[in-house]
């Protein structure tokens, strides 16, 4: 049974791998970064996974999650983003708020209890930040978004995920009345700064910043 530190190692390395689908393998020094510990602990935990099997890891190609690697990382995605579903909706914490005890929560080994987890909040598809659930056999459905940030002018869509989940961020979204499923308008794009000015659900007008709509998904 894998340790905490190692579903946190392998659910970073497939985020990461995910990020850039292009590149080989994913660096030791992305992966240090991504949870912010030195190089070498993580050489060291990265020998220890690829003994178990669970990664391939080639010191200048950097590494390559195996099948069995990838499984339990998509475990312990889904049992977080499962956790963060009943958090919202059962407990009534606000999106902002759930993060961080899902990450305390998704290292449970309990395949039944997320089993009954997953049939009591109704099998539900989608985080509360929208990031797809990934199934029991790691089958993951990635909904067809794009980033606000290209959308033009007379442009609309439904925002439909957010790409940052921090606090911070999820708390200047509910400032600005930015919440999941809100009809977004593009009104003007500033070529300045690209800023943008929308409407929000046809009712208000708002300014965000292009770094702003480089974290926010929206559908047609
Ligand atoms: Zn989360």
């Amino acid at each position: 049974m894998p340790s905490h530190t190692e579903e946190n190692y392998l659910k970073a390395i497939y985020k990461l791998a995910e990020a850039e689908p292009d590149t080989a393998g994913v660096s030791t020094n992305r992966i240090a970064a991504a949870l912010d510990t030195r190089a070498a602990s993580v050489t060291d935990m990265l020998r220890r996974l690829a003994d178990k099997g669970l990664l391939a890891y080639e010191r200048y190609r950097g590494v390559q999650l195996t099948t069995e690697g990838q499984r339990v990382a998509l475990l312990t995605i889904r049992k977080h983003r499962l956790w963060e579903v009943f958090l919202v909706q059962q407990l009534g914490f606000n999106w902002d708020e759930v993060h961080e005890v899902a990450e305390e929560l998704e290292h449970v080994q309990s395949p039944l209890l997320m089993r009954r987890l997953d049939a009591f909040l109704g099998f539900p598809a989608l985080d509360p930040h929208g990031d797809p659930i990934p199934a029991e056999d790691g089958a993951m459905r990635r909904p067809a978004h794009r980033l606000l940030a290209d959308l033009e002018v007379g442009d609309r869509g439904t925002l439909a995920a957010v790409k940052n989940t921090t606090a911070p961020f999820l708390q200047y979204l509910d400032k600005v009345g930015l919440q999941l499923g809100a009809l977004v308008e593009v009104l003007d794009k500033v070529g300045f700064d690209n800023s943008f000015e929308i409407r929000i659900n046809r009712e208000r007008t708002a300014l965000i910043s292009a770094e702003v709509s480089c974290n926010l998904f929206v559908t047609e």
